[in-house]
């Protein structure tokens, strides 16, 4: 049983997915908005969120996942004003930086970005408005704008777990800056202003563009439909971002919107959240310059539990460098163990595994422990633990001559399936473990002709961005766009 901490009922939830084959997860996470380069803070967060996707996968739930990309807001504009360009001329490298951002961390991609600038998204946008509108949760007001109405919908606050009495309190709110009824009523639809250049779409109230919140309501029920079983973000997403997600959207539809709704803590630096606006930030490519690889930082910013912050200091990416080649040096002592014992005795080395025994371990059933912990709100602190463990355990036992060649194959299956999670495992732009497995069950399809098995494979290894080729010599695995 997988249980999750739901910010919506502040308790933690046994995970259910509405799919009714109990099978399928929608997934929605708030993507970056791509005026600069993410900073690790950023990161910590889609880490955090690739991290439950390969847990989920690993407890065999189907992930459909979608990450928007914010290519339009106050800030691109006033970016893409600043540089002299045409707005998507601004963001579009921005976009390309986040996307080998992610590579570098092991994110794995979402099945969707989906932009929005893309005139479909626009397209649903505009059409949720209109519904807004017509149902009275929405209104125009005298600068033009379209706002949403806060007082119709009685459940606003109930995310955030605000006493929105202050907000909800009629009459009109003196504000030099808007025309609103009402302070916490928040834009749908922003009115075109002379700031905002080139940058505008046509609706039936008039030239403007969308507010970022109803950017991700559209881009959610478009992609995954009208009800999500998880949403992800920051702790700083929870309001007024996603407050107004789900007054949008179930504004609209009516319907519950997202099932659990997960936000991880910050990312600190020395007691502040590390943000673009406090200056305090790193990019990722400001630690990968340091000499850090990306697997060092992706273990950095994964081995914290979610929702507890993390201070980021270079101390512990020296702790996370040398965790990383803890494992290293255990895989490759296991390594060695099974190549040496099949060199001198090549047929009876792995007889005790064809026998379908269990190695004989003194640890017990770590692959449990470790996936239970897991199961227990993603609680990687106790997973690494059991893994740290382990790793002290056999290798006490390889000292002791008590491990053989089939016990070491035992633990390195164990350990891939590990890092199916961790993503953790051999150098960057090395071949890892988890890819050599899904290039191997790629090849095993192949064989038995299940064409979309093996092309689903591809698609695997395409997300972790390897490509699967096939020569006259056989598979070929290489990085995507590499040689
Ligand atoms: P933004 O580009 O500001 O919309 O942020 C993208 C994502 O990163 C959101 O889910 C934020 O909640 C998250 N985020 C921003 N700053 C931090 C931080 N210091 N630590 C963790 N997550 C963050
Ligand atoms: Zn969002």
């Amino acid at each position: 049983m997988i249980r999750l901490f739901n910010t919506y009922s502040r308790t933690l939830e046994e995970f259910r997915p509405l799919d009714p084959a109990g099978r399928e997860v929608k997934m929605y996470t708030c993507g970056p908005t791509v005026y600069s380069h993410a900073h690790i803070g950023n990161f910590r967060a889609y880490v955090f969120e690739d991290l439950l996707q390969r847990h989920l996968e690993l407890r065999g739930f189907k992930v459909r996942r979608v990450m928007n990309i914010t290519d339009v807001d106050d800030k691109t504009i006033r970016g893409s004003r600043e540089a002299g360009v045409p707005l998507a001329e601004f963001t579009a490298p921005f976009k390309k930086a986040f996307f080998e951002d992610l590579e570098t961390l092991r994110i794995k991609r979402a099945d969707s970005f989906p932009e929005a600038t893309d005139p479909r998204e626009i397209g649903k946008m505009i059409e949720m408005i209109g519904t807004l509108l017509e149902r009275g949760l929405a209104y125009q007001a005298e600068d033009k704008s379209v706002y949403f109405r806060i007082n119709k919908f009685p459940d606003y606050g109930k995310l955030a777990h605000f006493d929105l009495a202050e907000l909800r309190s009629t009459g009109r709110v003196q504000s030099d800056e808007y025309d609103k009824e009402n302070i916490g009523d928040f834009a749908l639809w922003k009115a075109w202003d002379e700031v905002d250049g080139a940058v505008k779409w046509e609706s039936p109230w008039g030239a403007g563009r969308p507010g970022w919140h109803i950017e991700c309501s559209a881009m959610a029920t478009q992609l995954l439909g009208e009800q999500l079983d998880i949403h992800c973000g920051g702790v700083d997403n929870i309001f007024p971002h996603h407050e107004a997600e789900i007054a949008q959207t179930e504004g609209c539809t009516g319907k519950q919107f997202v099932r659990y709704w997960l936000h991880c803590a910050h990312l600190m630096v020395e007691g502040q959240k590390m943000a673009k606006s406090l200056g305090n930030f790193y990019t990722l490519r400001d630690v990968i310059a340091k000499g850090y690889s990306g697997r060092e930082v992706r273990y950095a910013l994964m081995r914290v539990h979610y929702r507890a912050p993390l201070n980021f200091t270079w101390e512990g990416m020296e702790e996370a460098r040398q965790a990383l080649a803890r494992v290293d040096d255990w895989a490759r002592r296991l390594g060695g163990k099974v190549e040496e014992e099949e060199n001198v005795q090549p047929a009876s080395a792995l007889d005790g595994l064809r026998r379908g025994e269990r190695p004989t371990s003194n640890v017990q059933h770590p692959m449990e422990e470790f996936e239970a912990a897991l199961d227990d709100d993603l609680n990687i602190s106790g997973a690494l633990g059991i893994l740290f463990e382990t790793i002290r355990e056999t290798n006490r036992r390889i000292d002791a001559g008590e491990i053989d060649a089939s016990e070491a194959k035992a633990w390195l299956e164990w350990w891939e399936r590990v890092d199916r999670v961790l993503a953790i495992s051999g150098e960057d732009g090395a071949l890892t473990a988890e890819i050599l497995a899904l290039g191997e069950a790629r090849m095993q399809a192949r064989l038995a002709k299940d064409w979309r098995k093996s092309d689903e494979l591809r698609d695997e290894l395409a997300a972790r961005g390897w490509e699967a080729r096939d020569t006259k010599d056989g598979q070929k695995i290489t990085r995507r766009g590499g040689a």
